[in-house]
C-alpha cells in the first residue's frame, strides 16, 4: 500500500487552502470511485481531503424557482427529493438508473460529476493509456471499445463519460458552482466536461484545487416534461451503452421547447444542439423526432465494434421524445 495523508476539512476555505498548490491532493466524497481507483493503483494521491463533513448536503429552493443542490447531497437523497421527482423527473430517473442502491446511498453529487471513465485500459496500470499516462497511446482505439465513444473522440482517446446524472443535468441546463484558490465561479454543465482532443488526461474544465460546492438548476419551464432512458447490457448495475435525457414542451401539436442530451456516446454528456434545431417549431411527430435524432447522430464516427450504439441512441431518442409528446404516457 502507498502511504497517503488524510485531512478532515471543517470548512470550504480549509479544504481549498489544503489543496492549493498540492497536485497530489484529492478531495474525498463518497469514495466509491476514488478509493476503487486507489486500490487499482490508478490514483495515487499524497493527500486525501475528506470533505464529507462540510455543510454542503442540502437541497435549497432558489428565489427564481430553481434548486441549489449541495455537492455532498447523496445520489439517493437527490433522486428521492420531492422537488426533483416532480419538477425534474429526468434527473431523478437518471440517478436511479445509475450504480446500485448501496452505492447511491454513499455517492455524492460532486463526486458523481467527476467520476472517471470505465475504459478497461484506463483501469489497468499494466496497459498504456493516454488518459492515465499521457503520451503512452490509446490501445482502446484498435482493441476493446464496444462501450466507448462514437461522437467527439480523437486519435488520442475514445473514452466515454460514465455519469448518468451528468447527462440529465446537461439537458436541464444546470450549472456547476466551484470554489478554488482564485475564488468562486460557475460553469454550465454542458461546458464542464471536455472532449479529449490531444489532452485526454483532463476530463473536465475544473482547475487544480477547485472544490465543487453545488449544482444549480434553473426553474423548470411551465408546460415542459422531462425524461431519462438508458440502454445497457444488464437491467441494473451497468453503465450506459447509450442514454437520452430530454425536456420537451408541446403545444397544439407543435414542439415549443426541446432540450436533448445523449450519454454513453462521448467524452462528455452530448448536448444535441443540431437535433434541437430540427425540433423547435416542428410538428411533434415520430417523423420529426427521427429527423432530429438523425441530424445529431449523422456526425457519429463509430469505431470497429460500436456502430450499434448509433442505432441504439437513435431509437432511444425517438422513443423518449414520442413518449413525452403523448399526454397520457407517464413512463
Ligand atoms: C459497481 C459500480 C457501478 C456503477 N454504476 C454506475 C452507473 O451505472 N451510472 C453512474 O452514473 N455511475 C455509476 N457508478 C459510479 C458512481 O456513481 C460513482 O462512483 C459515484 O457517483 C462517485 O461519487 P463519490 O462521491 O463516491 O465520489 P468519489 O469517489 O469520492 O470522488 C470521485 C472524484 O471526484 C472528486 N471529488 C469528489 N467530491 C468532490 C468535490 N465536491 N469537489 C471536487 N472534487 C470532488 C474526487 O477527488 C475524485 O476524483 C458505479 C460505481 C460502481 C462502483
Ligand atoms: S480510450 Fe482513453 S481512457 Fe481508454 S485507453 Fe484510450 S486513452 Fe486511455
Amino acid at each position: 500500500m502507498k502511504p497517503f495523508g488524510y485531512l478532515r476539512a471543517t470548512s470550504v476555505e480549509e479544504a481549498v487552502r489544503a489543496a492549493a498548490g498540492q497536485p497530489g491532493a484529492r478531495f474525498l466524497g463518497g469514495g466509491t470511485n476514488l478509493v476503487d481507483l486507489m486500490k487499482l493503483g490508478v490514483e495515487t494521491p499524497q493527500l486525501l481531503i475528506d470533505v464529507t463533513r462540510l455543510p454542503l448536503d442540502r437541497i435549497e429552493e432558489l428565489p427564481d424557482g430553481g434548486l441549489r443542490i449541495g455537492a455532498l447531497v447523496r445520489n439517493s437523497d437527490l433522486a428521492a427529493a420531492a422537488a426533483v421527482r416532480v419538477r425534474y423527473p429526468a434527473l431523478s430517473q437518471a440517478l436511479l438508473a445509475g450504480a446500485s442502491g448501496q452505492l447511491r446511498n454513499i455517492a455524492t453529487t460532486g463526486g458523481n460529476l467527476l467520476q472517471r471513465t470505465r475504459c478497461l485500459y484506463f483501469q489497468d496500470i499494466s496497459k498504456p493509456c493516454n488518459k492515465r499516462a499521457p503520451g503512452t497511446g490509446c490501445p482502446a482505439r484498435e482493441g476493446v471499445h464496444r462501450d466507448l465513444a462514437v461522437l467527439g473522440h480523437s486519435d488520442h482517446c475514445v473514452a466515454t463519460q460514465p455519469s448518468d446524472m451528468a447527462v440529465a443535468l446537461a439537458a436541464l441546463d444546470a450549472e456547476v458552482l466551484l470554489h478554488g484558490p482564485d475564488g468562486e465561479r460557475t460553469v454550465p454543465v454542458t461546458d464542464f466536461h471536455r472532449l479529449p482532443g490531444d489532452s485526454p488526461e483532463r476530463d473536465t474544465e475544473i482547475r487544480p484545487g477547485e472544490l465543487i460546492t453545488a449544482v444549480r438548476l434553473p426553474p423548470a419551464a411551465p408546460g415542459t416534461r422531462s425524461r431519462y432512458r438508458k440502454a445497457r447490457d444488464r437491467a441494473s448495475y451497468a453503465f450506459a451503452l447509450a442514454s437520452v435525457a430530454a425536456v420537451l414542451e408541446v403545444r397544439d401539436g407543435t414542439v415549443r421547447h426541446a432540450a436533448l442530451a445523449f450519454g454513453g456516446l462521448a467524452h462528455r454528456p452530448w448536448r444535441a444542439r443540431a437535433a434541437e434545431e430540427v425540433l423547435h417549431g416542428a410538428p411533434a411527430t415520430e417523423d420529426t423526432f427521427a429527423r432530429a435524432a438523425d441530424a445529431e447522430l449523422g456526425a457519429a464516427r463509430p469505431l470497429r465494434d460500436n456502430g450499434f450504439k448509433v442505432t441504439l441512441a437513435r431509437n432511444l431518442a425517438v422513443g423518449v421524445l414520442a413518449g413525452l409528446a403523448a399526454p397520457d404516457d407517464d413512463h
